[in-house]
């Protein structure tokens, strides 16, 4: 007798191999003889003119993207209307966002080619509401002409109808119960179905449980009308674990298997009892480990031993989807049992590029061209028939050359079935019914209400529209079928041709400037596993916690600093600003090879999370790059300047003389280095002086610079508290303040160096600010709740841009604050050693002290919404607070503390003045999807850095140059191009060529 194999060991596969080497492997498996490929064109040629040749009445999403593609003005505000508008409950900001959208298309004289209804439904509707808001008009103003024409109502009832008439046509029905009905009705003769409850994400447990109930009722109702088919001809639901757990991320992979995979055991319990196929979606790439963790340990489960329907998605579109595949059939026969494999191409493509880049990754874990996500589609094909039966496959595809293909591949045996998007691909699937009757097609058909439908469909559209897709471009007769008939190996045509030409890796997104810095995916468990030992492996080499090492230095020691520096600028400025960039550029190598070191003094000097910490560390680097490649360019041979024949005019940037820098606790190592590296990239010699808290991370970093190249008689550190800080600014020989921190020390250092005679010296100042967010009702709750959840709390709040006063419209307060509330909740707060905590200590006993004392404050004067648990220690939980007015937050507050006002639609105005009224102007958010007020707000604040439908922190070096006016610092912006200049003096130096016997250069110049 054979023992049962052991279950195989977690997924593991390369995160972001090389394009080329897949491709290469990929070209060879895909040869199929002539006649293969003959038969494949006849195939696709008849299904894409089945397409062609529809005339559904109602219309399908092809028509609707035949009228407004993705890439017209009207195609693109349709988008945005429909993401939005049902969303929206008070009349003043539907009108307005209408008004908006629809005076970015011509509607007017749009003419519809379509006879579908569902296309001249939503066109006429448009049009009729584009032909009250008059082209030409301005957009502010017009609320005020249309409420007189009485036309608004009838505008908006129109657009909203247009809107729903969208949805509708992706939606089986708004319940279960309307759903199974209209299933019933499918003239299909065996109409498979797989039911979709709409609703991803959750970011509350409340939201959480209402899926997890969601889904529940709907298998029991999906059951009791399951009929006596078997399995696979059985209907079935599909589920998204992100739905099912408010923190459904790497990070928190424990919790996640905790409370999760209990869950899943229970819907998939539910569904066994009912026979039903039950598949697990696929979401986003870094989150692919996490949910084959948690499918392996539901499936171990000995409650669904002898069950064949359950199934899991998989993206070809991923580079690892052959290895999930391997994976997916190492659980089948350990654990002897079929599983169901729907084979996608993605769903998420523009996002997975998008955080690839942010993260500053190796590769993507993606594929960039199309043709490539193709050619894996069919590679992936090939290797799920061959694992028949025990893996049943489920191809989900709209595009008729991938159908065509997979039907060769199948050679007319059974064992697998296709999938369609309700809504989607009528016609192909019809007319491959008639001409094979004996295939299978099940239908993917969301359920829900219009509240969850918004994300669902603006995927669908961004999907359908694009214009590599193939439902785009079949809807486009212009399109020779030919060229729909392509094969991918043909279109990429050599490995080496695998990537896109116009995606970047993420290292070269800032080439030729700079390298990007490297990051790594926390969803990769080998990266986050090495990462993590690493710095393990410092944390015990090293013992962070010792400060004896750390001296201060008293303030006479920091004047003959300034002494020593002074010495040290005049060969250090005539230093050729190409060799000052190499020993910066070599300073953020070693500051990426040295990574854990460097995290792990962040991680005990800082109390930084690993996120933070990781960040930190790449925007430091980013700095040195930056300030390097900027510098190559200021400080080189100089400018030269127009002028008169017999004369050279030259203007070139030098240094001042010796910068005092004085940096903050909060960025210890970035904040530390780009000030510095600025400096000395200006050629000046630098005294700095970094936090009392944070003394160990400036010692590394100053020792570093050292090391690659910055002379010790150019770059001085001075540890010690405020005197020391005092002592060099009031230094007469000094020529130069860089500062960041609290606007009060600010306005010290300035009367300092004020007082003092002599030579008047620049001083840059970045300070903090009181700043505030406006949400309005067009914004998309779970959106604004990551935003402000990113913004107020991480690094417990401890940032010069955190978010502190948020400022919500009355019409959707309740909802925002209390998602935004139970985001709150979900946060974990700890010491920043263990992975999964999202909120550390604040920085020591006296901050505490401070904010524990603002929230006994608030707590008298205002509405307590939220109060986090903090452990014993330095910690403060996060808290929220509502206010009556703004101006009950008059400074500053520190900390992990959101103060959220509500504001009246017709009242902005009076937000705007209470922001601006702060004097200060550092970081502002903004969400909302209506253009004309986002313009406006952006025009009347005096605020350094805006940030639109994102969170307002992380500003990254060279991308968003950071800094505020106002009470919020002196500019320039630290990580931007006028940065430099500032830390420089000016020389022009005029030559009269001349002098020396006469203009030879004009006196023999050519006539011409
Ligand atoms: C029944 C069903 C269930 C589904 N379930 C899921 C699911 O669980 N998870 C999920 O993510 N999606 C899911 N989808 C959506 C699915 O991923 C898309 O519908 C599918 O990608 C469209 O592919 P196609 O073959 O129909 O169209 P095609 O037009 O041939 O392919 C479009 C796809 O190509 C890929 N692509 C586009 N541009 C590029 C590029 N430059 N580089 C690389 N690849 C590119 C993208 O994946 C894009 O969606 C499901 C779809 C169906 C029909």
């Amino acid at each position: 007798m054979t023992s049962a194999p052991s279950p195989p060991p977690p997924f593991s596969a390369p995160y972001a191999p090389d394009d080329r080497l897949i491709a290469a492997r990929l070209f060879e498996s895909s040869r199929l003889d002539a006649g293969q490929e003959q038969r494949i064109n006849d195939t696709a040629t008849r299904l894409i003119e089945a397409i062609r040749a529809n005339d559904d009445p109602l219309g399908g999403v092809e028509d609707m993207l035949r009228e407004f593609a993705l890439s017209t003005k009207e195609g693109l505000a349709l988008m945005v209307l429909a993401e939005a508008l049902l969303r929206v409950p008070d009349a003043r900001t539907a009108d307005r966002f209408i008004e908006d959208r629809l005076g970015q298309g011509d509607f007017v004289h749009h003419e519809t080619r379509s006879s579908a209804f569902l296309v001249n439904a939503s066109a006429w509707a448009l049009g009729m509401s584009a032909r009250v808001i008059q082209p030409g008009e301005t957009p502010r103003g017009t609320i005020g002409r249309l409420a007189k024409r009485l036309g608004l109502p009838a505008v908006r009832a129109a657009t909203r109808q247009a809107m729903r008439l969208m949805g509708s046509h992706f939606v089986l029905g708004g319940t279960i119960e309307a759903a199974l009905e209209r299933a019933e009705s499918d003239r299909a003769p065996a109409p498979r179905y797989s039911f979709d409850m709409l609703g991803e994400g959750a970011r509350t447990a409340e939201d959480a449980v209402r899926y997890f109930n969601s889904y529940a009722s709907a298998i029991e109702a999906i059951g009791r009308n399951a009929g006596h088919r078997p399995l696979p001809d059985r209907p079935g639901i599909s589920v998204k674990l992100s739905a099912l757990h408010p923190r459904y991320e790497a990070v928190s992979h424990q919790r996640v298997m905790s409370e999760l995979v209990p869950r899943l055991i229970d819907l998939a319990r539910q569904a066994k009892a009912h026979d039903l196929n039950f598949t697990v979606d696929a979401e986003e790439v870094d989150r692919l480990e996490l949910s084959l963790d948690v499918i392996a340990a539901a499936l171990r489960d000995a409650s669904l031993a002898g069950w064949d329907g359950f199934g899991l998605a998989i993206q070809g579109y991923q580079k690892r989807a052959a290895a999930v595949i391997d994976y997916a059939d190492g659980l089948a026969r350990a654990l002897n049992r079929r599983l169901m494999v729907r084979l996608v191409k993605g769903a998420y493509w523009d996002t997975e590029i998008k955080r690839a880049q942010e993260r500053g990754l190796d590769d993507y874990p993606v594929f960039s061209r199309k043709t490539m996500t193709d050619l894996n589609y069919v590679a992936c094909t090939r290797k799920l028939l061959a694992l028949r039966p025990l893996i049943f496959p489920q191809f989900a595809t709209h595009n008729a050359l991938t159908v065509a293909t997979i039907l060769e591949l199948t050679e007319n045996s059974g064992g697998f079935e296709f999938q369609r998007l309700h809504g989607m691909g009528e016609a192909l699937y019809a007319q491959l019914g008639r001409d094979r009757p004996e295939l299978s097609c099940r239908t993917y058909a969301p359920v829900g209400s219009h509240r969850d439908l918004l994300a669902y469909l603006v995927r669908r559209l961004l999907e359908n529209g694009a214009n590599s897709s193939f439902v785009a471009l079949a809807a486009d007769q212009t399109v020779p079928v030919a060229t729909l008939l392509r094969r991918p190996a043909e279109i990429v045509g050599t490995p080496d041709r695998a990537r896109h030409p116009n995606i970047p890796l993420p290292r070269d997104l800032y080439r030729p400037q700079r390298t990007n810095s490297r990051g790594i995916e926390f969803g990769e468990r080998a990266a986050l596993g090495e990462l993590l030992a690493a710095v393990a492996a410092d944390h015990a080499k090293t013992d962070h916690a010792r400060t004896d090492r750390v001296v201060d230095i008293d303030p006479e020691a920091a004047g003959r600093m300034v002494v020593a520096a002074q010495a040290g600028f005049y060969d250090w400025n005539r230093t050729p600003a190409g060799q000052r960039a190499a020993i910066l550029e070599k300073a953020a190598d070693l500051l990426e090879q040295r990574r854990a070191h460097f995290i792990a003094l962040l991680q005990s000097e800082g109390s930084k999370t690993l996120d933070d910490a990781l960040s930190e560390l790449r925007e430091a680097a980013d700095f040195c790059r930056y300030y390097a490649a900027e510098g190559r360019k200021l400080f080189g041979d100089g400018e030269a300047m127009p002028g008169p024949t017999g004369e050279s005019n030259v203007l070139r940037l030098r240094g001042r003389g010796v910068f005092v820098a004085i940096s903050p606790w909060n960025f210890p190592l970035a904040i530390f280095l780009g000030q510095v590296t600025a400096a000395l990239m200006a050629g000046n010699a630098v005294v700095a002086k970094p936090a009392e808290q944070t003394p160990r991370i400036a010692a590394e970093a100053i020792r570093l610079l050292h090391e690659a190249g910055i002379p010790v008689s150019a770059l001085h550190l001075a540890q010690g508290d405020g005197r020391i800080g005092a002592a060099l600014t009031a230094h007469p020989d000094i020529a130069g303040v860089v500062f960041t921190g609290s606007t009060e020390v600010a306005r010290s250092i300035n009367r300092a160096l004020a007082a003092k005679d002599g030579p008047i010296v620049p001083l840059i100042a970045e300070t903090g600010g009181i700043n505030a967010m406006i949400v309005d009702a067009t914004a998309l709750p779970e959106q604004v709740a990551d935003d402000v959840i990113t913004s107020a709390f991480r690094s417990a709040g401890q940032r010069c841009s955190a978010l502190r006063l948020l400022f919500v419209q009355d019409d959707v307060a309740d909802r925002m604050i209390e998602m935004i509330t139970g985001a709150a909740r979900e946060l974990k707060i700890g010491n920043v050693s263990d992975v999964a905590v999202h909120v550390g200590p604040v920085i020591d006993a006296e901050a505490k002290q401070r904010l524990d004392a603002h929230i006994a404050r608030m707590k008298r004067s205002a509405k307590l919404h939220f109060a986090g648990i903090a452990p014993a220690g330095n910690y403060v939980a996060p808290h929220i607070f509502e206010l009556a007015s703004a101006d009950q937050l008059t400074e500053e507050v520190f900390g992990p503390i959101l103060h959220v006002v509500r504001y009246r639609a017709d009242a902005i105005e009076t937000v705007l003045r209470s922001i601006a009224h702060s004097g200060y102007g550092l970081t502002f958010g903004i969400h909302s999807r209506i253009d004309d007020t986002v313009d406006g707000v952006i025009d009347r604040l005096q605020v350094g850095n805006i940030y639109v439908n994102r969170n307002m922190i992380g500003a990254v070096v060279g991308v968003q140059p950071f800094g505020g006016y106002g009470l919020s610092g002196t500019g320039p912006k630290a990580g931007g191009p006028h940065y430099l200049a500032r830390f420089a003096t000016e020389q022009t130096v005029t030559i009269n060529t001349a002098a020396a016997g006469g203009n030879a250069a004009l006196l023999s110049g050519d006539e011409g």
